[in-house]
């Protein structure tokens, strides 16, 4: 039987394209293995698959005693595969910190501190001198752009930029204009109601006496929210708050949209903008932090 590589549950762009990733390489290497994940492809990957004309990888609900499994991307139990305990692991290729798996026979483990695990099998591939096909290139520098956000997580090193720099030539992409891309496809909020962007993460507070409700959604697809400001607008007006602000926050601008009701003047004060409907508030991205306490102070 194949020896099963899969990222962790619930997975992500890095679980997804490093399950495949490495799949190739061990392949190429004369392995017998087979690329699995452990839960439903999210959009984000689902556009990098699709982008790069790949199938998904195999989706299996655990494993049991006798299969043979490498793991990437991940090395907690309670993050992989039920039944883990029972399998064999003859691997683990990650960039997280070390989550309590023990096991009876020595094994292979490689886990370095860059932005990605596609970044450590991108260094793999060049150690064992085996050529990145383009499709393989495309998902490997779209899981770097995912879990790097595009450069902007501090949890990126120059052996991320550098394995994006020599995959996107191979792909023939424009990295960073290609993450933008999956990036808004990854957090459409299309198939969503004004209603239900408004309320998917809602909050009501009192300041001062004023029945306040901020809403927060986080998308890149920022045009599909702007392009409608008179809809939401309907909406926010019609509810029974003194004061309504919903805050569409773009990750990678780091700030925020702000559409509402209530007056201009307290949007300028809170937020040291010109206050008008849709306008981005820069670097204000929570709600904890910013939002409420900003508005508090703005409605005193
Ligand atoms: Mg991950
Ligand atoms: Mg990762
Ligand atoms: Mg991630």
């Amino acid at each position: 039987m194949s020896i099963l590589i899969f990222g962790h549950k619930n997975p992500d762009t890095d679980s997804i394209c490093s399950s495949l990733a490495c799949e190739y390489l061990k392949k190429q290497m004369g392995m017998d293995v087979k690329a699995c994940r452990l839960g439903e492809v999210r959009k984000e990957a689902e556009y990098a698959l699709n982008y790069f004309g790949v199938e998904a990888p195999e989706f299996i609900d655990g494993v049991k005693e006798g299969d043979e499994v490498i793991l990437v991307d991940h090395n907690e139990y309670g993050q992989s595969a039920d039944g883990l305990e029972d399998a064999t692991i003859l691997e683990m290729i990650d960039h997280h910190k070390l989550g309590g798996i023990k096991t009876d026979a020595p094994l292979n483990v490689r886990m370095q501190t860059v932005g990605c695990t596609n970044t450590i099998l991108y260094q793999m591939f060049k150690e064992n001198k085996i050529e990145i096909p383009k499709n393989i290139a495309g998902l490997m520098l779209s899981a770097i752009m995912s879990d790097t956000l595009i450069y902007k997580s501090p949890t990126t090193t120059e052996a991320d930029k550098e394995a994006v720099s020599a995959l996107e030539k191979i792909a023939g992409v424009n990295a960073e204009e290609y993450a933008l891309e999956m990036f808004k496809y990854g957090t459409s909020l299309d198939e969503y109601s004004i209603e239900e962007i408004v309320n998917m993460d809602f909050k009501e507070f009192d300041m001062e006496g004023n029945k306040v409700g901020i809403g927060q959604v986080f998308t890149l697809d920022i045009d599909s929210v702007l392009d409608k400001k008179d809809d939401f607008l309907d909406y926010i007006n019609s509810t029974a708050y003194d004061m309504l602000v919903l805050a569409v926050t773009d990750i990678i601008k780091e700030g925020s949209y702000l559409i509402y009701k209530g007056e201009d003047d307290v949007i300028s004060d809170a937020f040291d903008v010109n206050g008008e409907q849709g306008v981005f508030a820069d670097g204000v991205v929570s709600r904890k932090k910013q939002l409420v306490p900003n508005l508090t102070s703005a409605l005193k």
